[in-house]
């Protein structure tokens, strides 16, 4: 397997930023992050990984936090998340009062990702899916020889995303994980935005909002 990751808990609400590289060429992306930069940037130097992009699923500021200054040092490409989510990096100034975190400033990405487009670094990729529901512009990155799929918080081991927000959709949600997620098949283990892995045949069997059956009680 040459797509290679490491996951990095970030931020107070220990959102799982993802460093992702071609362990051929070495160069790698980053997927949504959240914060605590220079964490993170001692880790990529680390892992020797160059990092020419930083993905972002969607445009929660635990997500998001640390794109500017991480894209700065690293003089890397924003891109993502949908262009659905626009309100919510505008907003960004009111999500760091919202969750209590310092002041981050909005922005907008270098390029805006939809169904369909693929990220590339070195030999390896990540298509992306959009996945609606818990915010409008969500993505999902995945590589299917990899088996392994980034969801930010549409789907979580034992959970779901909230669906509380603005523009969030809880109907919208679950068709998003039943009709984009589930085609790609049992085997495919997802990194959600919090807590551990999992794979989307344990989730179809025994997840409380999405399996397949709902047991009877
Ligand atoms: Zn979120
Ligand atoms: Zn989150």
């Amino acid at each position: 397997m040459a797509l290679k990751y490491q996951i990095v808990p970030v931020t107070s609400f220990s959102q799982n930023c993802s460093i992702v590289w071609c362990d051929k060429t070495m160069e790698g992306v980053v997927v949504d992050p959240g914060g605590d930069v220079e964490q993170l940037a001692v880790i990529i130097q680390e892992l020797g990984v160059e990092v020419k992009q930083l993905v972002l699923t969607h445009g929660h500021l635990d997500h998001v936090g640390g794109t500017q200054p991480l894209a700065k040092k690293l003089n890397a490409r924003v891109i993502g998340p949908h262009r659905d989510d626009n309100f919510w990096l505008q907003g960004l100034e009111g999500q760091s009062k919202m969750f209590g975190f310092p002041l981050t400033e909005a922005f907008e990405p270098d390029q805006w990702l939809d169904e369909g487009d693929v990220v590339t670094f070195g030999e390896e990729s990540l298509s992306v899916l959009h996945t609606p529901g818990h915010t409008p512009g969500h993505v999902v990155l995945f590589n299917q020889e990899a088996q392994r799929a980034f969801v930010g918080d549409v789907l979580f081991n034992g959970a779901i995303g909230r669906t509380d927000f603005p523009k969030g959709d809880f109907n919208t949600l679950i068709n998003s994980i039943k009709e984009k997620l589930w085609p790609l098949g049992n085997e495919m283990t997802f990194i959600p935005g919090h807590g551990p892995e999992s794979t989307f045949g344990r989730e179809r069997a025994s997840n409380p909002f999405v399996a397949d059956e709902m047991p009877l009680y």
